[in-house]
């Protein structure tokens, strides 16, 4: 802990101090069941992405009063890659609102791998804002006088969601620069559909440089968190999106943000989520928490491996699943809970979120519990 960067005490009850060992302990076994696995492979189609070693792991959650549980490899960096997409989705809802970005992009899953090239609808739009498609359409969307403003207002929706400052992954950017073919033939498709405006080159810039932006497992669990705290990041307590389109990030992120696997996902871990070919994968339990896993082999459709399975088996282990919650008014971590003092207090709707605990206005300040790895 990093209790010597609290502005306030913290008082830790036992119930509390009990329930937090509990989680740590749950994510500590769940790090251990996995380490060992050998499934899947790094991500080499962008050439950078291929020195990842495929051994770090990390697990993190955030509540949604703020506090960190993590375990692993939680301060290695990565780039966040298609995990930016429905964050850019929520900004160019903000910039827009529904009825202009619906006519741009749709809302369907597409059963097809995220970087599919024929699939546009009747009315030529991208399926949906989380395969490459829908995202670049949404990526040309986001407002700005020239291509530095606009980079500038991305970096800056990131920075609310992270609670901190980002930069782009210059190697990463420049690596996915020279090598995007297929994606610029996307991005060649949709000018030609008149889905895009013509500055075809600026578009891509500002995609691959949102999917290079630099960040850890807790900074995403964060952003996760942001998402399950009404748009309010738990940690700075700044507003990271309006209210009004949370609705509409988180479910894009439901149906489509695990691409050709959102159907198994959504039946298996019931949970809003994304995952990004870097190897991360945040998801939102409404209300409650943000989770992420960074573990870079992926699977064939482009998910990490490990990343699943720890979230298949935490929402199983705690009654996570969204109809779990719903029909037996589950409360996550807290479910088993038998003690008065739950780990999620109620949220309130307003711009400020209360809890019972004094953590400092930014994340180095944070309660953070680290698991012994
Ligand atoms: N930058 C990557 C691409 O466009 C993002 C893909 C992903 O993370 N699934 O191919």
């Amino acid at each position: 802990m990093r209790s010597n960067e609290r502005e306030t005490p913290q008082v830790i009850s036992v119930a509390t101090s009990t329930t937090k060992f509990r989680v740590l302990a749950a994510l500590n076994e769940l790090h251990l069941r996995y380490r060992d696995l050998r499934e899947g492979d790094v991500a080499t189609y962008i050439p950078e992405l291929a020195k990842a070693n495929p051994d770090w792991f990390a697990i993190c959650v955030v509540t949604a009063d703020g506090q960190i549980y993590e375990i692993g490899d939680a301060d290695r960096q990565f780039t966040i890659q298609s995990v930016s997409k429905p964050f850019i989705y929520g900004l160019a809802l903000e910039d827009y609102g529904r009825d202009t970005v619906l006519s741009k992009v749709g809302v369907e899953p597409t059963g097809d791998v995220f970087n599919s090239i024929i699939k546009l609808d009747a009315t030529n739009r991208p399926h949906n804002p989380c395969v490459n498609a829908g995202a670049i359409a949404t990526t040309s969307l986001i407002k700005g006088a020239d291509p530095t403003a606009r980079l500038n207002r991305v970096l800056e929706m990131f920075a609310r969601y992270f609670g901190h400052r980002v930069q782009v992954d210059m190697s990463v950017f420049m690596s996915e620069r020279t090598t995007g073919h297929r994606n610029r033939a996307i991005a060649y498709l949709m000018l030609n559909f008149g889905m895009i405006p013509d500055n075809v080159d600026q578009i891509l810039d500002l995609y691959f440089q949102q999917c290079s932006i630099l960040g850890n497992c807790r900074d995403l669990a964060v952003m996760g968190a942001t998402l399950a705290n009404n748009g309010i990041n738990p940690i700075t307590k700044e507003r990271a999106v309006q209210s009004e389109y949370l609705r509409d990030i988180l479910t894009v992120m439901y149906t489509c943000g695990m691409y050709d696997f959102a159907g198994q996902w959504g039946y298996s871990v019931g949970l809003p989520a994304k995952s990004g070919v870097a190897g991360s994968i945040v998801a939102v339990v409404p209300n409650q928490l943000g989770i992420a896993v960074y573990s870079p082999p992926l699977d064939a459709r482009g998910n990490s491996v490990r990343g699943i399975k720890v979230c298949q088996d935490l929402s199983q282990e705690f009654g996570m699943h969204m109809f779990d919650a719903v029909l037996t008014r589950s409360q996550a971590f807290a479910r088993h809970d038998q003690s008065p003092t739950s780990l999620h207090p109620p949220i309130s709707n307003g711009s400020t979120h209360q809890n019972g605990h004094s953590t400092a206005g930014a994340v180095a300040g944070a309660d953070v519990t680290r698991g012994a790895h």
